[in-house]
């Protein structure tokens, strides 16, 4: 029995082998390739540290923990997973994010992880919601539950096309909690791929809140800087 699922692990090996999440590169073990490991240096954030919430939107969201500046091939392997059908780099990336909550000691304990909800349009492009992805990996790392507690109530343009202002009330009224996921009294982990203005993790924060979380954290892969 031993012997058999030893052979089948090497099987596994040699047919699907573990690639650097980064560059796809064949790797005997898993994390990045040398290279990328190099590489990713100056785009890694000082592990443990919150994101500084000054000057973006954060009214509401508690703190924000990413374990990568939005830059090089940090963004890069964002960008595969989010533009090129590679929604299996949400694993590796997740573990990343994992890594930086771990590191965290002043993170409280969190009840339940939630996407942040992904707009219609994307989803139905890719065929597959990256929050949802991020959060799930992320939940398995963790081991919390995942609840998809908010859902999107209208459309939205995506944010990464607006400034600043533009983006905040293009979310305006976007979220809702839903009823059937019970909230109050819960603390909250928000997944998202990437923390920009912080205009959708805090009208997302800002829902959970008054639907009874008492507390609304944010987990991203990345921040810009
Ligand atoms: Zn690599």
């Amino acid at each position: 029995m031993m012997r058999a699922a030893r052979v089948l692990a090497l099987c596994q090996e040699v047919l699907f082998p573990r690639r650097c999440p980064f560059c796809d590169e064949v790797l005997g073990f898993s994390g990045p390739c040398a290279a990328c490991a190099e590489g990713l240096r100056p785009t890694q954030r000082v592990p443990g540290a919150p994101v500084p919430l000054l000057g973006r939107e954060a009214r509401y969201v508690d703190c924000v923990y990413a374990p990568y500046f939005y830059e090089g091939i940090a963004r890069n392997a964002i960008l595969r997973m989010k533009f090129y059908d590679r929604p299996e780099l949400a694993e590796p990336l997740a573990a990343d994010v994992a890594e930086a909550l771990r590191a965290a000691d002043a993170l409280p304990p969190f009840d339940l992880l939630v996407p942040v909800p992904a707009v219609e349009a994307e989803r139905r492009g890719r065929g597959y919601d990256v929050p949802k992805r991020l959060a799930h990996a992320l939940g398995g790392a963790l081991e919390l539950p995942v609840a998809r507690a908010l859902r999107k109530t209208r459309e939205t343009p995506r944010q990464a096309q607006l400034s600043g202002k533009a983006r905040r009330s293009n979310l305006r009224g976007a979220f809702a909690a839903r009823p059937e996921v019970p909230l109050s009294g819960k603390r909250v982990l928000l997944v998202d791929d990437v923390y920009t203005t912080g205009a959708t993790l805090d009208e997302c924060a800002k829902e959970l809140k008054a639907a009874g979380a008492v507390l609304c954290a944010g987990a991203c892969v990345a921040a810009v800087r």
